[in-house]
């Protein structure tokens, strides 16, 4: 029977104390701003190129989306701008846990998109033709296969969109593992160290100006997430960037229903490490709106129009909350970024009990069991759906690999290698022109492939 529904049981792992850095260093070759996958995957890559790397974590490392997220881990129904980066990274988190000697959760347990009606069945196969292209395993499924992965559901499902080697990795495992190699490799990590802004000479970044200090250097790395946006701002750089408040749920250890992650109308949900299920409303999600939405509503519009079904709008203390803070700030003074260490929505309580309605409605086998953690994540999305990676044009030296948009946790391994790749001038064979920010600017059509 449905249980009472924990409301903001959130884990302490975002909440715990924070201790500043003994010391900062006085220069580096790369300063990389945030410490979430995309941050520690690009330090760890410079590291073992021998680069020396400082990377400045307001918070904890993964305090924020990295360690908030679903734990997918997928190439199937992705956008083909993602495609080399993608089959880039799933190859890195198959090797991960041997290189790093550290597990990160990881495990090819397959991913399974079901469709409720043939209609949709039919928009799951168009992607078939990528799926060729790249020479992957991804597959239409019937309704008796899809039976064998998704064990005791009341769902009659006409069948799904299934990748055997697709799978998942632990948040609040991989970044953290991934940070510490970093280190061992010779990068710097600090938290509780926010990045005020920057320095230039002769237009040329020169240095980034920290809480605790100054750190020379002629190469800085903006992967600051949902922040993103506000910290370019402040130098001058317009990013089109949207925040969207996912919300999600931990059961406690249960009866094996699925081994992979299974996405629908009514619930996506993966089966845990620990034996438990990771499981969100399928799609709920909600934007706050904010004086961000209305500077870049036209650009998202083509997003908008995809996501309308799924995505609440309000307007409340964000919008107040944004509208109180500067658009620039006195580099030798506290910065919004010391104000929010750690990026920590509520969840949505109507998500949670949508959460534990259609648990018991798709998986009567699990409607005793427990949820015991609820939690939200601020997704920052850009309005094509896909990253935004480049050197900026107005400020050499000052870098950007931002925009994940919902799904940069499985491609951060192989961004952090293209990023790298980038920083030093090598090739890393990952295209990145498509994630050019001056794609919102020039004139090229805005066109969302896909919204997972
Ligand atoms: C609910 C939810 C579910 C998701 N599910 C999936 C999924 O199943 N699969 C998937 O692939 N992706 C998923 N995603 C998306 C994925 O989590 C993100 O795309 C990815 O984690 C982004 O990584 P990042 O390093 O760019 O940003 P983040 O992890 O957000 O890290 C940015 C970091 O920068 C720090 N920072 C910001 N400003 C400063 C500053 N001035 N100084 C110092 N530090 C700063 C922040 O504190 C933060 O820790 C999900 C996201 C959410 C929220």
């Amino acid at each position: 029977m449905t249980e009472a529904v924990p409301h903001n049981v959130v884990s302490a792992t975002w909440i715990r104390p924070l201790e500043k850095p003994e010391s900062i260093p006085a220069s580096a070759e790369v300063v990389i701003i945030g410490g979430g996958i995309v941050g520690v995957s690009t330090a760890w890559f410079l590291a073992k190129q021998g680069v020396n790397v400082v990377l400045c974590e307001k918070g904890h490392i993964a305090g924020e989306q990295s360690g908030r997220n679903w734990g997918w881990v997928r190439v199937q129904a992705r956008d083909t701008r993602e495609m080399p980066m993608i089959i880039e990274s799933m190859n890195i988190w198959r090797g991960l846990a041997d290189e790093i000697g550290e597990d990160v959760g990881y495990a090819e347990t397959g991913c399974l998109f079901a469709a409720s009606t043939d209609a949709q069945l039919e928009d799951f196969s168009a992607w078939l033709e990528t799926a060729d292209e790249y020479g992957l395993d991804t597959r239409i499924i019937s309704a008796a296969e899809l039976a064998q992965h998704v064990r005791g559901s009341t769902v009659e499902w006409r069948g799904g969109l299934y990748t055997a080697s697709d799978g998942r990795a632990e948040p609040h495992k991989a970044a953290p593992a991934i940070a510490r190699a970093a280190e061992r490799k010779g990068a710097r990590i600090l938290t509780a160290c926010a990045v005020r802004g920057i320095e230039t000479e002769s237009g040329r970044v020169s240095a980034v100006v920290t809480e605790h200090g100054t750190i020379r250097t002629s190469v800085v790395l903006c992967a600051a997430g949902a922040w993103s946006s506000m910290f370019c701002r402040s130098l001058g750089i317009s990013l089109p960037q949207l925040k969207v408040r996912g919300t999600v749920a931990r059961t406690a250890p249960a009866d094996s229903v699925l081994d992979g992650n299974l996405f629908d109308d009514h619930l996506g949900i993966r089966r845990r490490q620990d034996g438990g299920y990771t499981v969100a409303h399928g799609t709920i999600l909600d934007h706050p709106i904010t004086p961000t939405t209305i500077r870049y509503a036209f650009k998202f519009l083509p997003a908008l129009m995809q996501e309308h079904k799924g995505l609440r709008l309000s307007i409340g203390h964000d919008f107040i909350d944004e509208w109180r803070t500067p658009k620039s700030w006195a580099l030798d003074d506290t910065s919004p970024f010391e104000k929010t260490r750690v990026l920590n929505p509520e969840p949505n309580p109507r998500a949670v009990k949508s959460i534990r309605k259609n648990i018991d409605k798709v998986f009567p086998r699990l409607a005793d069991t427990e949820i015991v953690e609820v939690w939200a994540g601020m997704v920052e999305t850009s309005p094509d759906v896909v990253p935004i990676i480049e050197e900026t044009q107005s400020i050499p030296g000052f870098h950007i690999a931002t925009g994940f948009s919902g799904h940069g946790f499985g491609i951060g391994p192989g961004a952090g290698k293209a990023i790298a790749g980038m920083l030093t001038g090598n090739d890393s064979g990952i295209p990145l022109d498509e994630f050019r920010l001056s794609r919102f600017f020039d004139g090229t059509p805005i066109r969302p492939q896909s919204s997972v």
